[in-house]
């Protein structure tokens, strides 16, 4: 493709001049507090995002499923789930891209971490501007330049914000892979690393809690008729934790263990977690049938209890042909701007695996360029505002003028 037309570069040199108002949003969205539990503050953010969208369409609220937890009392208990924001413009016939965007963070309510800094040098500090919240602002800025270019209406849209990502979506996981069915394409607005370089392949991964009842006793008068659930557990997870390495690519994290009080009682409740990450789909299967039987054994000791919850949630998204295919386009699209696109694989994951779960192509670092994400130094690159905006718009307008080649690696649905 030749140079940008005079139409574009004057769009571009637009998203220039308004990248100090949409830096100025983009921090009263930071400042509200949207930590993955935080409800009230989820919802207030949720419609502030939902009447943004509105601009576009008709936005909707999405009611999610309640986010049942296993507490340290070992007892499920479920919180209800703020919504996913969706808006959908679809063009029959057309292809159709799915756009994602999570608007939880990782501080929560009382986290010390709850508003913005300009630290100098072009950066700002603050929780969330990386991840995402910076990437709904390309995202949303990038849609306005495709309508303002006439092409908004030339391709199929479907814009889903959730609530949860920060904790492996588990209340709008399945909504995601559901709607990556009917879908060409997926861009998800994670951040890139500091230089720009995107995730290519990712780990799947898994979230896990054990739970071992046992039996109380007294340690001094009568401790052969304790049942002890924490050495129980301790045991269990030893034989877990060598499951680490035994395929390629596997991980385990025993990540922490809670029970037990006083110094003289027999603890009669343990309660562990533990993630585990894996490069292959072919090794679900395995890993789960591994931990159900260690499970069993714990379970059948006489005087014991062991239940696991819990599961791989994220599967694995490997270079598949069509995911090969989307980031050669990105790449030559990224050329045009003169951005040097370079792909990474990582043991992370993000919604990105979901829509491959259901064969959708998807880049899912198109957000802003930034740092030290999940700490208190989050920071982005506030020119990168304007310059992944339009990367992003550049990637829909050819996308819409059918510069792409569309391909999946499973069928497209359609809409019943
Ligand atoms: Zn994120």
């Amino acid at each position: 493709m030749s140079a940008l037309s005079p139409k574009i570069t004057q769009l571009f040199s637009q998203i220039d001049d308004q990248q100090n108002d949409m830096l100025a949003e983009l921090i009263t969205w930071c400042n509200i507090n949207t930590g993955s539990t935080n409800f009230e503050g989820l919802s207030q953010l949720s419609k502030v995002l939902c009447a943004k969208l509105s601009e576009f369409g008709e936005a909707e609220f999405v009611e999610l499923p309640d986010r049942v937890v296993v507490n340290d009392k070992g007892q499920e208990v479920s919180f209800p789930s703020p919504p996913i924001i969706r808006l959908s413009k679809e063009q029959e016939s057309k292809p159709s891209v799915l756009l994602v965007g999570h608007y939880d963070t990782v501080y929560e309510k009382d986290h010390s971490f709850q508003v913005c800094t300009d630290l100098g040098n072009g950066l700002i500090n603050g929780p969330g501007v990386a991840d995402l919240k910076g990437g709904l602002s390309v995202m949303f800025k990038a849609l306005e330049c495709l309508r303002e270019n006439g092409l908004i209406d030339e391709i199929g849209i479907e814009i889903l914000l959730n609530p949860d990502e920060e904790i492996g979506s588990p209340c709008s996981g399945a909504y995601l892979v559901e709607r990556a069915k009917y879908h060409d394409v997926g861009l998800i607005f994670e951040p890139s690393l500091p230089d720009g370089t995107l995730v290519g392949e990712r780990k799947g991964s898994g979230n896990f809690t054990v739970r071992v009842n046992g039996k109380s006793a007294h340690a001094g008068r009568d401790i052969e008729a304790g049942r002890n659930a924490l050495v129980h557990l301790v045991t269990l997870f030893n034989e877990i934790n060598a499951l680490h390495g035994q395929k390629e690519g596997l991980t385990v994290n025993i990540a922490s263990i809670q029970g037990g009080g006083a110094l003289n009682v027999v603890p009669d409740l343990a309660v562990g977690r533990f993630n585990c990450r894996i490069e292959s789909n072919d090794d679900i299967e395995w890993l789960e049938e591994r931990l159900a039987s260690l499970i069993a054994g714990h379970d059948s000791v006489e005087g014991y209890q062991v239940a696991l919850f819990g599961g791989i949630t994220r599967r694995p998204k490997p270079l598949t042909k069509a995911n090969q295919n989307l980031q050669n386009f990105i790449t030559e699209t990224g050329s045009l701007l003169g951005i040097d696109v370079a792909y990474r694989a990582t043991g992370g994951v993000c919604d990105g695996n979901n829509l491959s779960q259901s064969g959708l192509p998807n880049v899912d670092t198109l957000g802003v360029r930034g740092g030290d994400i999940h700490s208190i130094n989050e920071y982005m690159v506030i020119d990168s505002l304007a310059e992944r905006t339009k990367f992003v718009a550049l990637i829909l307008m050819r996308m819409a003028k059918g510069e792409f080649d569309f391909i999946r690696d499973s069928e497209k649905l359609k809409e019943a």
